[in-house]
């Protein structure tokens, strides 16, 4: 199975034609996949020089119109009998290799393998486990301080989802978000996550205690519903919580997918107070127009940069340059994962002067995070 990105299909199909054999059946799938039956080959060697052959054959640009047009390939490979005994198996065992090359990065070739087969139904099991996840209540946020590097004094607090599985334990987001965010299982996990932020802010007021700003992490799926903006705006309305209590977390490369439309559901955000801050900055493409277009009230530094920060005090040019870029942006900015007290110590003469961390705290429970509260912060809570 071939997957192709961009434009003519139709020259495309020509130049495979080229190559092909008689006997040989080129088809087209459907969108831009074509499905090749050769039933002459006799080798698995001699599929993958032929596949490898149709890539490179497909990498020399198109000329269409008066542009030269480059497009990528990826091929996924079934062999009958091995890979399976009737066409509906052997295509869908095709399509699982194409997505595999897909995901390493295209112009490839894959063959279908037992491993591809399990991963993809571990894949399936998590979804439908995730799917009961919430149904029983297993998922569960922890609340990580954020403070001002020079007094610890408490600046906001970033939600966690963390998943209490039945017989795996507790799981933390690198065991199932990945997952959860490639499929629509984010919109239901991620708007669970919304409303018991949401609720645990309400009751926070009703202690007494007066949140500072909570971060909630929004994913690119969860954006995109086309109400979104109003989604949140009513439950904020719902549990009576001022917009300017919640910020949201986006990372770059979310942001800046379809601009304009970001633009629209960010500033129907914005207007009802919603904070919205960008994060792992640094590790993804920001366009600095787009940045100025957008509602963008914090930048979170990556914890790479923070992680580059030796003990040695010589300058960091990329802490240097992030930290100018939010000062000339009007941003605010705060650096992630601190774990040295040197790294605080650097960031804060540099002019950053928010961060979260170990060094400060861990992420805590609820009630963990009510006395962590109560005392005002000064150092984490055991
Ligand atoms: P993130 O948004 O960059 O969150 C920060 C991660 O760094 C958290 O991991 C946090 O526990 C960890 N961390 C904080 N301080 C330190 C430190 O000093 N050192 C080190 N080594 N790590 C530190 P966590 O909780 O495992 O979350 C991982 C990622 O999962 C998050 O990265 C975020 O992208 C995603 N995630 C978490 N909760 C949600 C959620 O509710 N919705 C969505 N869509 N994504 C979420
Ligand atoms: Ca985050
Ligand atoms: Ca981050």
């Amino acid at each position: 199975m071939i997957a192709l990105t961009l434009l003519s299909l139709e020259a495309v199909a020509s130049r495979i034609e080229n190559t092909i054999r008689q006997g040989d059946t080129l088809s087209r799938f459907g969108g831009d996949e074509f499905v090749l039956i050769m039933p002459q080959l006799k080798l698995n060697i001699d599929a993958a020089a032929f596949a490898e052959n149709i890539v490179k054959i497909l990498q020399e640009p198109f000329c269409l119109g008066q542009h030269e047009v480059s497009i990528t390939a990826s091929i996924g490979v079934s062999i009958y009998p091995d890979h399976g005994k009737d066409a509906e198996t052997l295509i869908n065992h095709a399509d699982l290799a194409m997505y595999e090359t897909k995901s390493l990065g295209k112009n490839n070739v894959a063959f279908f393998s037992n491993s591809l087969d399990k991963k993809h139904k571990c894949k399936i099991s998590l979804e439908s486990e995730m799917r009961k996840a919430l149904e029983r209540n297993e998922f569960m946020i922890e609340y990580q301080p954020q403070v001002t590097l020079g007094d610890r004094s408490i600046r906001g607090l970033e939600a966690l989802v963390r998943w209490q599985h039945p017989t795996r334990g507790r799981l933390t987001p690198s065991d199932f978000i990945s997952e959860a965010e490639e499929n629509e299982i984010i919109i239901p996990l991620g708007n669970w996550v919304i409303d018991q932020v949401l609720r645990d802010v309400r009751n926070w007021r009703k202690l007494g205690i007066d949140p500072p700003v909570v971060a909630i992490n929004v994913s690119a799926l969860q954006l995109r519903q086309t109400d979104f903006a109003a989604f949140f705006v009513k439950l904020l309305k719902r549990y009576d919580i001022p917009g300017h209590c919640i910020e949201l977390e986006l990372t770059e490369n979310v942001i800046m997918q379809d601009v304009n439309e970001k633009i629209r559901c960010l500033k129907s955000l914005a207007d009802a107070g919603i904070k919205i801050a960008i994060d792992d900055f640094g590790t993804g493409y920001s366009s600095l127009v787009n940045l100025q277009r957008l509602p963008v009230d914090t930048l979170k530094m990556d914890q790479s940069f923070v992680d580059g920060i030796s003990a040695s005090p010589s300058e960091d040019s990329m802490v240097s340059i992030i930290i100018a870029m939010a000062r000339g942006l009007g941003l605010s900015l705060i650096a992630e994962g601190i774990e040295q007290l040197h790294q605080a110590q650097y960031l804060e003469q540099a002019g950053c002067f928010q961060g979260q961390g170990y060094l400060f705290s861990t992420p805590l429970n609820f009630s963990s995070t009510v006395r962590y509260l109560e005392q005002g912060s000064y150092g984490p809570v055991q």
